[in-house]
């Protein structure tokens, strides 16, 4: 055991961030390149520290030295992280599978898995001094930033598109931020957060641009790790739209097992569900392409996973390959009636965005991509009362 003074000692700044375009070192309070308007990715400084995690704190902050490195007095934290682990059996019966595991990401402070992004990335903001952070968010990522910009004292504008649902907005406005409805495609809304960023210089909070953000998500990895040792589970199916969690929790796996073939083939392997209606990254990854081609965008109710162009396509690709997971779309009929066999025969109360996973695992193994007795986690994103539909 050490003491948090010892972590202290182990983990000065330990990072950097770089242009994944041109190699520009940035400034840790840039969010893109100043010479490209790349995007960032955080670059460790140093090895992948012995000690791993910090006994004196839970949740994702238990895994301080592996994080990106901010001073203690500076650490936003509402108790985000150590989600719960549930099996499905009956849901899995239905499916013929043996073993379906659940990790109840909407058992969060703000009912969604954001929120370890999210603690990160106000974290490394309070740290810096910043007085304004500016997010774009289908509701999600929006009521997160919110309610941690709340607690860190800062002040919050979350652009959403007027389309996002109600009980996400107030939970928003709740918390006190300035919420701007954007009409429009899910592009339309980030530009708009972008011009208010340009005119007032607030620090952008994008979830899916700012590098801390998915370097908080990588806490979803180190539990895996921790609650299932050696034996991960084979597959690991996301709901994806600008996938964050994918990225981060891919680097948190090479984090922890060190960068090589051998930590790739650890990992599980990651399958990202979109919805018919959005799904650049499925005609991407089956058309073998490196990025996310432009596409036809039909309404979906899964609203939480519509991005039509997702800034980082070529990470979210590159952690499928390596881990040998696959992008399967799925239409909003089977996203329903998963949604109700899910609630009905486990008591589990997902948005209709998580439930497209549960349809995409259902898909993968009626296709015969995962096979019935491999044991598979799904993320159950988003808490059911966000979006009720
Ligand atoms: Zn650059």
């Amino acid at each position: 055991m050490v003491s948090a003074n010892q972590l202290d000692a182990i983990t000065p700044s330990n990072h950097r961030l770089r242009c994944r375009d041109c190699g520009t070192v940035a400034a840790h309070s840039d969010w893109r390149c100043s010479a490209c308007l790349g995007l960032l990715r955080l670059e460790w400084t140093k090895p992948t520290p012995g000690q791993r995690v910090d006994p004196t704190r839970s949740g994702v902050w238990h895994y301080r030295p592996l994080l990106p490195s901010v001073e203690p007095s500076a650490i936003v934290s509402l108790g985000e992280g150590a989600t719960p682990l549930v099996w499905i059996d009956r849901w899995a019966r239905a499916h013929a599978i043996e073993r379906v595991g659940v990790k109840l990401e909407y058992v969060s402070p703000t009912g969604s898995f954001k929120d370890r992004g999210t603690t990160m990335l106000l974290s490394v903001a309070r740290s810096l001094g910043l007085a304004k952070v500016v997010e774009d968010s289908s509701g999600n990522a929006g009521a997160s930033v919110a309610a941690y910009a709340a607690r860190a004292g800062l002040s919050a504008t979350i652009y959403v598109p007027s389309s996002a649902p109600a009980a996400k907005r107030a939970q928003i406005a709740r918390v006190g931020a300035t919420i701007v409805p954007v009409d429009g495609p899910r592009s339309a809304v980030t530009e708009a957060a972008l011009t208010d960023v340009d005119r007032t210089g607030a620090y952008y909070a994008g979830h899916n641009a700012n590098p801390y953000f998915a370097a908080g998500m990588a806490s979803f990895a180190y539990e895996l790790i921790e609650t299932f040792g050696a034996q991960l589970p084979r597959h690991l199916i996301v709901p994806t739209g600008g996938g964050s969690l994918v990225v981060g929790c891919f680097d948190g796996f090479l984090r922890w097992f060190g960068d090589s073939d051998e930590a790739r083939r650890r990992c599980p392997r990651i399958h990202a569900v979109q919805s018919a209606g959005c799904a650049p990254l499925v005609a991407a990854f089956g058309r073998g392409l490196d990025h996310a081609p432009p596409i036809e965008r039909r309404p979906t109710i899964a609203g939480g996973i519509e991005v039509e162009r997702p800034p980082r396509d070529r990470e979210i690709l590159a952690a499928i390959r390596a881990t040998g997971g696959s992008a399967v779309a799925v239409d909003d009929e089977e996203i329903r009636r998963e949604r109700r066999l899910l609630a009905q025969s486990e008591g589990i109360d997902v948005e209709p965005t998580t439930a497209a996973a549960f349809a995409g695992l259902a898909q993968l193994v009626r296709d015969g991509v995962i096979r019935s007795d491999e044991v598979t986690l799904v993320v159950a994103t988003g808490a059911g009362w966000k979006d009720p539909g």
